[in-house]
């Protein structure tokens, strides 16, 4: 069953996403090559405790880290590692949970290090633009498939992306995953109402290859099968009258990137070909 949340439960998942993206900020104001995803969880931890909350993922099914650290052709659900070691040329997808206050927050945001190869960096700024143009859909009376809709019409729109189709968005709150599911692909007009008070994390997992992933020896690491990289970005966001509410913030996380010289600004697709 889906929850709909009133006004005063969305500022509190706001400030538990707000947290989130705050670690996320942390973490792109000194991610580089050389660090592992060890050290980046450990940073992410810290602030997060430090601020009276607790990471959402750490035990969430058996989840032993803060953070899930995805590298390259690791899709989502990177277990972080002092092995995990960045390196110059790396997309490094961060995803973060934080419970504060009897909810949670998620958001997730793939980081560029160093010198990226030109069609890497263009994987990232289309999964990143069709995360906005699926925030766009998410209006009030429009339908979930609407949604995924959108994030495959653009995606596919050059008919050379992969999304991936076994991990899908989801409504958040109480719980870190609650109905409904929001998968990255669709068709208009089919699912459930997007009605007032809706709040759901949208997820695109964008593959540079074939869409096609399979789950590491580790049990959590899922990984694009072709071995091309994959890129992830997530918005924890709410339905509202006026129309969608973005209750993450990337802006934030930007914003410290730009002050590190070891990672690479994702501008949206427009702004790179405008
Ligand atoms: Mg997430
Ligand atoms: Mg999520």
């Amino acid at each position: 069953m889906i929850f709909y949340k009133t006004d005063e439960e969305i500022e509190l998942i706001r400030q538990s996403c707000l947290l989130v993206c705050k670690a996320l900020a942390h973490v792109g104001s000194i991610i580089r090559p050389g660090l592992s995803g060890a050290d980046i969880d450990k940073a992410a931890e810290e602030l997060i405790r430090d601020h009276g909350a607790i990471p959402s993922f750490k035990g969430y099914g058996g989840f032993p880290a803060t953070l899930c650290v995805s590298v390259n052709e690791s899709v989502v659900h990177g277990i972080p590692s002092e092995t995990q070691v960045f390196k110059d040329g790396d997309i490094v997808s961060v995803d973060c949970g934080v419970f504060m206050n009897g909810f949670h927050g998620d958001s997730a945001y793939t980081f560029p290090l160093g010198e990226v190869d030109e069609e890497v960096m263009k994987l990232c700024r289309v999964t990143n633009t069709s995360l906005y143009k699926a925030i766009d859909a998410a209006i009030v009376g429009a339908r979930i498939g609407d949604i995924g809709y959108t994030v495959q019409q653009y995606v596919e729109r050059e008919k050379k992306y992969g999304i991936v189709r076994e991990l899908v968005g989801h409504g958040l709150g109480r719980e870190l995953h609650e109905a409904p599911e929001v998968p990255n692909y669709g068709k208009r007009g089919k699912g459930p109402v997007l009605k007032e008070g809706l709040v759901i994390a949208i997820e695109p997992m964008v593959n540079q290859g074939k869409k096609h992933v399979r789950t590491a020896a580790d049990g959590w690491t899922v990984y694009a099968k072709d071995r091309k990289p994959s890129a992830h970005y997530e918005h924890t966001i709410a339905v509202k009258k006026n129309g969608p509410d973005i209750l993450s913030n990337h802006k934030m996380v930007e914003e410290a990137m730009s002050s590190n010289n070891n990672v690479q600004t994702v501008v949206l697709e427009e702004e790179a070909t405008a």
